[in-house]
């Protein structure tokens, strides 16, 4: 889509009056969406989108992604669309509020749950949600994966969080995955699936993907045994001390 059709769309144009954001170069809200660093990080949504379809983490319209741009700013998926087959002008601009700023397509419903980790935590920048097997089996039984079974897991998960359910898009839910996703870096959400968060949308991403291969891989394990072997002190200490600067 050219850039004149953006003008042409009345969604955009209601949206693209000369509104200052305060993003410290005077552009509007139009430009910095337009901007080859936010289109950017559209076509890096619209690969993460793909690559979760492609590995059945996301069926249907679910699934959804949001990453910071600003103080006051975050890109996001649209609503009703397969992550699967998503294109840069599909992506939303909202408000830490959740209201839309930009964008031809509705925003993700699940935009203020993001927005309640972000909240919560400054270091989370980007948020991936899905719904991948394992790990929402998980989920649905309430139940966390034990600890100390693998190096990966310990060092980018860490204590993985639970959150209890709420309705989905509601502020309830979004102060309830915020509260968990202060500490937690992937949640599994009771009845529901998984967020996960990080300082950009590919490491929030990996973590989508190391935690539902975590809990496929238990999940096999535990079929060969119930008694699975753990890593022991000191080793779990050396893991932590890696997590840590791998992480700060
Ligand atoms: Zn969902």
């Amino acid at each position: 889509m050219s850039s004149d059709d953006e003008h042409k769309d009345p969604a955009v144009k209601k949206h693209s009056a000369p509104e200052k954001i305060g993003a410290g170069d005077g552009q509007s809200i139009e430009e910095l969406f337009n901007s080859p660093r936010i289109v950017e990080l559209k076509e890096s949504l619209c690969d993460i989108g793909r690559r979760m379809w492609q590995r059945e983490y996301t069926d249907g319209n679910g699934g959804n992604l949001t990453v910071r741009v600003g103080e006051n700013l975050v890109l996001c998926t649209p609503t009703m669309i397969s992550k699967g087959f998503m294109k840069q002008e599909d992506m939303c601009l909202v408000d830490l509020e959740g209201k839309q700023l930009a964008g031809r397509r509705q925003r993700t419903s699940e935009a203020l749950t993001h927005i309640g980790i972000m909240k919560e935590q400054p270091k989370a920048k980007a948020c991936c949600h899905a719904h991948p097997p394992y790990a929402t089996a998980y989920a649905l039984a309430g139940r966390r994966p034990p600890r100390n079974l693998t190096p990966e897991a310990e060092i980018f998960l860490g204590e993985i969080g639970l959150s209890d359910y709420r309705t989905p898009g509601t502020p309830e839910n979004a102060a309830e995955v915020g509260r968990v996703g202060k500490d937690h870096s992937a949640i599994l959400m009771i009845n529901h699936g998984v967020i996960t968060w990080g300082t950009d949308i590919e490491e929030a991403y990996w973590r989508m993907e190391i935690v539902e291969a975590y809990c496929k891989t238990v999940w096999i394990a535990l079929h060969l045994t119930p008694d699975l072997k753990t890593i022991s002190c000191p080793y779990t200490q050396d893991l932590l001390q890696i997590r840590k600067k791998l992480m700060p």
